[in-house]
């Protein structure tokens, strides 16, 4: 992620004081030398560095620390902890109206992923049982509204769009008007995006908000574009006042430092974090969370969530019961492999578990690609194929590799592994009926 070599630079630093059974003054200042650079290097805001380091340098010094018996611990906390204030302390909430519908307007440079954050809420806030309705109120670039319109038509959510309406604040009207009728209950207005900041987007901007009154005006800030972001987002606050940041592309390869800074220049909160191209990357901004993530202290309640929003419980009983009693199918195979890629690329999983080198999961891609023609191969299958894999005879094989576009090699091994994994379900089934608490389950 962006926070990949600051990441690695803290965790360094940290090392070294961490299991230390005495620190001393210039211990904690060779220290903080070190932060400060790793965090310089990762482009951090100068200012939001000199005072960081001022807080945490105050704090480490203190009695508190120096006297403890676990002194390194104690540095590697305060750290922790002046990382999760810098980043706001506490999650910050969107607002819903009290009365719906509930309107969001989200703004930004061009190319900042505006329109791609905007399906994204709306998928995310679905998930959460609200019915949204996305606006396009870029009358300026006529793709825009067809960009807009391929993003709701990916997530099946509606698009209220005017074409022959170049007035982006009777379009948001409009829009409130239609939402109300047909009981959406969350507007989202994409709204157009510039190169740069001009006196007349801004002008545009404060009309739609002055006309419509949004609940949320969301700022898109692109986290790859270093110092820049830091000056949009005062910028924007200044002549618009927003409620909250969207930071994107926080899986991308650059300095993130900036997005560390954003909070803390301009005193509003970021809400949301975008992780990725995909429609369902997108996370609400836990500061402590990403505190975590960037000391290497791994991110498991993230992960957990992940796990659990992909996983249906339900059938996950149900699959149990399955694997108890034998019937096990293909069928099921292909339904675990879905659930399993519903959690996203297995990478992004490892990677946030606390331990696991990021670089030492290049081979799990590997994995990926092998699962996807698994996966061609069982679909590949007639239902009575998936549920009884005896009747695979040679002629049946070889029409299965052809239509998934694999080998008939591949197809004997599949069917192989899987009767290896049955035998191995019985054996484990078999332990968990002879043991007292064996077997599988919660
Ligand atoms: P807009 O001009 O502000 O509406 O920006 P778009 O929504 O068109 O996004 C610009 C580009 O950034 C597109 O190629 C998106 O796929 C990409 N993008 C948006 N958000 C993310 C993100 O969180 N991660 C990555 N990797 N790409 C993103």
């Amino acid at each position: 992620s962006v926070f990949e070599g600051l990441s690695g630079k803290l965790q360094e630093t940290i090392k070294k004081i961490r299991g230390q059974g005495r620190v001393s003054e210039k211990d904690v200042k060779d220290m903080m030398r070190e932060i400060k650079l790793a965090l310089l290097e990762a482009d951090v805001n100068f200012k939001v560095v000199k005072d960081f380091i001022n807080k945490v340098s105050e704090r480490c010094v203190g009695s508190e620390v120096l006297e403890s018996l676990t002194p390194g611990q104690q540095v590697v906390k305060i750290v922790h902890e002046e990382l999760i204030e810098l980043l706001g302390r506490e999650q910050s909430k969107v607002t819903f109206a009290p009365k719906p519908p509930t309107v969001f307007m989200m703004c930004g440079l061009q190319g900042s992923g505006k329109t791609t954050t905007s399906g994204k809420l709306a998928n995310l806030l679905r998930k959460q049982g609200k019915n949204p309705l996305l606006v396009a109120c870029d009358v300026y670039r006529p793709a825009a509204i067809k960009q807009l319109q391929v993003v709701g038509g990916q997530l099946n959510i509606p698009v209220f769009a005017l074409e022959d309406n170049q007035n982006p604040v009777e379009i948001a009207k409009e829009a409130v008007k239609f939402a109300n009728m047909k009981q959406y209950d969350l507007v989202i207005l994409d709204t157009a995006g510039r190169l740069h900041i001009d006196e007349k987007l801004m002008d545009e901007l404060l009309d739609i908000k002055k006309s419509v009154v949004p609940h949320e005006i969301l700022l898109v800030v692109d986290s790859m574009t270093g110092q820049d972001a830091v000056n949009v987002s005062e910028s924007f606050n200044e002549k618009l006042g927003i409620d909250g940041v969207v930071l994107t592309k926080l899986d991308g390869d650059t300095r993130g430092g900036a997005a560390l800074s954003v909070k803390a220049v301009t005193g509003k909160p970021i809400k949301f974090a975008g992780m990725g191209e995909k429609l369902s990357d997108i996370e609400p901004f836990f500061p402590d969370r990403m505190a975590s993530r960037i000391l290497g202290m791994g991110d498991v309640l993230s992960l957990i969530e992940k796990a659990q929003e992909a996983y249906d419980e339900k059938k996950a009983i149900e699959l149990e019961k399955k694997m108890r009693t034998m019937q096990f199918t293909m069928e099921d195979l292909l339904e675990q492999m879905q659930q399993m890629k519903k959690m996203g690329p297995l990478g992004d999983i490892l990677g946030m578990m606390p331990g696991v080198d990021a670089k030492a999961l290049k081979n799990v891609d590997v994995d990926e690609k092998k699962m996807a023609r698994t996966e061609a191969i069982i679909k590949s299958m007639t239902k009575k194929e998936r549920n009884d894999p005896s009747i695979l005879n040679g002629s049946r094989r070889k029409r299965i590799a052809a239509g998934s576009g694999t080998t008939i090699q591949e197809v004997n091994q599949l069917v192989k592994q899987f009767e290896e994994m049955k035998k191995l379900m019985k054996m484990m089934t078999d332990m968990g009926k002879r043991g007292k608490k064996g077997g599988f389950g919660k």
